[in-house]
């Protein structure tokens, strides 16, 4: 029986590194994998890139407006037609699983296909992503998931205090800032925005209370 996972955490918790790891566990035993991302990430567009210096291609991009579940049964006849003419074992003639980097960017209808995808289709989903954002309000996609996932794992990091991160505090040329977009443009901004992972207590500090932003 197929499930969809949501594996979150807060930023620098190793999700990528998990999702890289996930994919290699598939492709050792033989089976055949898909790893997908939203459009809307711009740094290492087109592929998945773990702090640890591992980087590997995405096999497609999810454009705010896709169809997801149209798009996953595409590359999956890709992969089938392909196993087709290269007369593989019967065990990698299908995908075994469609891994999702940075779910929290999808919306929440392409969360509803994610279910679709496991339920209807019968393929396993691992989504791996950012529970909220730096005003501590949950991304869509990340809402969305963990109202539909079969499994919901939290991949852990530590605060600079020792205690475990929960939130994703924003500084801007090094100053905390409460205030500004969910999603931070990269190119307007090279280098000046950077993100810390906190703890309840210490970003309540730095934000002098506020949650709400
Ligand atoms: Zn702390």
């Amino acid at each position: 029986m197929a499930k969809l996972y949501f594996r979150y955490g807060a930023m620098n918790s190793g999700k990528s590194t998990a999702l890289l790891q996930a994919a290699y566990n598939y492709e050792e035993r033989g089976q055949r994998v898909l790893l997908a991302k939203p459009a809307i990430d711009t740094k290492g567009a087109g592929e998945v890139s773990s702090r640890l210096g591992m980087t590997r291609p995405v096999d497609f991009l999810i454009g705010p407006d896709a169809d997801l579940r149209a798009l996953f049964a595409e590359h999956r006849d890709r992969v089938r037609s392909a196993a087709a003419d290269e007369l593989l074992p019967e065990a990698s003639t299908d995908v075994a699983c469609l891994l999702i980097d940075e779910a929290q960017f999808l919306t929440r209808e392409q969360v509803d296909d994610l279910l679709r995808i496991v339920v209807l289709d019968g393929v396993p989903v691992l989504a791996y992503g950012i529970r909220t954002d730096f005003r501590t309000h949950a991304f869509p996609g990340s809402a969305r998931l963990m109202e539909l996932a079969h499994s919901l794992e939290e991949l852990k990091t530590i605060c600079r205090c020792g205690r475990k991160a929960l939130f994703n505090a924003r500084l801007v040329g090094g100053r905390f800032v409460f205030d500004g977009d969910q999603v931070a443009i990269d190119e307007l901004t090279p280098d000046r925005v950077t993100y810390e992972s906190m703890c309840a207590e210490c970003y309540l500090r730095e934000s002098g209370g506020r949650l709400d932003g």
